[in-house]
């Protein structure tokens, strides 16, 4: 029984529109659950895994971090990037991480810590989605 209306939009595309059970997102403050009749809210949301409820079906997308607002049953997620499982370049994922691991790891002057942290973790959310997804649908054939 659908109870929420779920946007969310980024720079290139609408990556997801419809009605829906519950969201599960990356909140800045941690995970959060949002449920129909949730109060107004307005968040940040950390690069991540986020995670949409319809009946038995459940959507895993990639979030690059964005914000997110909750007004009468409708969810507006404005995300910087967000990518469903199918979308996701497994390959390219993997070559980002590596990267960004690398660059933690090398201590080297001119590294921007703080932008190879965040480029790791939409990195690790991607592949985390990838894998999730993949898991589920082998389970199921
Ligand atoms: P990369 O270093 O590989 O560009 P990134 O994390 O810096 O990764 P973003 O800046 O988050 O990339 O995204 C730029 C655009 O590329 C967005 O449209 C995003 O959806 C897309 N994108 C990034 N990585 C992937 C991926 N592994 N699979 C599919 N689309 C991706």
């Amino acid at each position: 029984m659908a109870g929420l209306t779920l946007e969310i939009v980024t720079a290139e595309a609408m990556t997801y529109s419809g009605e829906v059970d519950i969201v599960i997102a990356p909140g800045i403050m941690g995970q959060m659950a949002i449920l129909p009749h949730h109060a107004p809210l307005m968040t940040m949301l950390e690069p991540g895994e986020l995670c949409v409820r319809k009946g038995p079906e459940e959507t895993l997308i990639a979030i690059s971090g964005g914000f997110l607002e909750v007004l009468d049953d409708k969810v507006v997620i404005l995300a910087d990037a967000a990518e469903r499982a199918d979308d996701i370049d497994l390959a390219r994922a993997e070559a980002a991480r590596r990267r960004a691991e690398e660059r933690l790891k090398s201590g080297a002057p001119g590294v921007d810590h703080a932008r190879a942290e965040a480029a790791l973790r939409r990195s690790l959310a991607r592949l985390k989605v990838a894998e999730r997804t993949r898991k589920r649908e082998k389970r199921l054939t």
